[in-house]
């Protein structure tokens, strides 16, 4: 099993950019982290997170349930299970993540040479505020705060082993799938 690890600041457009890959035939599944926040309109347990209470979340933490975690916002926590891993190895499959900047950049130390790391890219911190907007499934509030940890978050592009900008998506999906099978052939 190769990992396939996609950051990016939220409203890169980086679940967009996965979806399309996953149709590919690439072997790709998707890793279903861990959140203990609420589920959007949509989104449903167990297929776009396992939503956890925060307590359960913790107690996964003191368990030692997670490959990686994190509290991507002020009481938001998100994390990688080991079961989850455990799942898509006994597929034969190859596992993609949609997982913050940290996260990614832990997740490539951890694994490696068995890691590609790719770093979605917005055209500008403008246009992230504005996809942000437009997406309306944020308080004004939150989209204020995930654009303040974007402005961040560009500066740690370099540290990624390809950095993919996403002006229109439909290139940056055939620009992360060379690299991908590029990758996986190797
Ligand atoms: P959202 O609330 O928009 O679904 O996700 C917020 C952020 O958490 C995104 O940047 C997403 O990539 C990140 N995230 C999702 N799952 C994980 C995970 O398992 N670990 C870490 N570190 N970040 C995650």
């Amino acid at each position: 099993m190769k990992l396939i690890i996609l950051s990016a600041p939220s409203g890169a457009g980086k679940s967009t950019i996965i979806h399309a890959l996953m149709k590919k035939d690439l072997k790709l599944e998707f890793s279903i982290s861990a959140c203990n926040r609420a589920p959007r309109a949509g989104e449903q347990n167990g297929v776009d997170y396992h939503f956890l209470s925060t307590e359960d979340f913790k107690q996964k933490i003191k368990n030692d349930e997670f490959v990686e975690w994190e509290e991507v916002y002020e009481n938001h926590f998100y994390g990688t299970l080991k079961s989850e891993l455990k799942r898509i190895e006994s597929k034969g499959h190859h596992v993609i993540f949609d997982i913050d900047i940290a996260g990614g950049l832990n997740l490539k130390k951890l694994f490696g040479d068995r890691a590609l790391a790719l770093f979605i890219m917005p055209p500008s911190v403008q246009e992230l505020e504005r996809r942000l907007k437009s997406r309306a499934t944020d308080s004004d509030e939150n989209i204020q705060k995930r654009v303040a940890k974007a402005t961040i978050e560009l500066s740690y592009a370099k540290d990624f082993d390809y950095v993919i900008v996403n002006e229109v998506v439909e290139n940056a999906v055939v620009s992360a799938e060379k690299e991908i099978r590029n990758f996986l052939n190797k």
